[in-house]
């Protein structure tokens, strides 16, 4: 099973990713860790990553590639792989696919986790954590038994400036702009499977498991 997760910020990707990797076995491949993979390892090509980095500059798509591309040939991708974060472009896609090609791999399917706009605004700005443990609440869908107060430890419920409307807005439109030619890009190449996230956990992760027995 060879897939490519897509999800914008909100929708339950990362729990899908969990249960996508646990039933079929396949490795998580996000470009963070690779990164921090060859960082740590001082790799050729982690280095000329840092390079980048360390001057605040994106690291180039052909690097990107080539540091996916690598991580793809290692023994664990063998029975198929779970890419999260990845591609992010279509030149990207489009390297992706030619390097498959010559590694004589074939995706699957690309998964494309979808929620209204505003329920997603909605799940995201109304989370809160505790201060003193960690808990997490929302206000809506988990709230704690007293306003703001943890049912767990009675510290105090705030909420991470990251989840604020006006920055979740902005990190949506990002991520929509970001995303449509992609998922233009899947759709042409009949890849892309529209998944419903609005549904219960459960509910999503069957939909997904339906989709790929399709897949395949
Ligand atoms: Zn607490």
């Amino acid at each position: 099973m060879r897939i490519i997760l897509l999800g914008p910020p909100g929708a339950g990707k990362g729990t899908q990713a969990a249960n996508i990797v646990e039933a079929y076995n396949i490795p998580h491949i996000s470009t963070g860790d690779i990164f921090r993979k060859n960082l740590k390892e001082n790799t050729a090509l982690g280095l000329k990553a840092k390079e980048y980095m360390d001057k605040g500059l994106l690291v180039p798509d052909e690097l990107v590639v080539d540091l996916v591309k690598d991580r793809l040939t290692e023994d664990d991708c063998k029975t198929g792989f779970m890419l999260d974060g990845f591609p992010r472009t279509v030149v990207q896609a489009e390297a992706l696919d030619t390097e498959l090609e010559k590694l004589d791999m074939k995706l699957s399917a690309v998964l494309n986790i979808e929620v209204d706009q505003n329920l997603l605004l909605q799940r995201i700005t109304g989370r809160r954590i505790c201060r003193s443990c960690g808990a997490t609440y929302h206000v809506s869908f988990n709230p704690p038994k007293e306003e703001a107060v943890c049912d767990l430890c009675g510290g105090e419920l705030y909420q991470r400036d990251d989840d604020v409307e006006e920055t979740v807005a902005k990190r949506l439109q990002v991520y929509n702009e970001q995303t449509q030619p992609l998922i233009d890009f899947y759709k042409n190449s009949g890849l892309l499977v529209d998944i419903d996230g609005q549904q219960e956990i459960e509910a999503v992760f069957d939909e997904i498991k339906k989709a790929l027995e399709e897949a395949n």
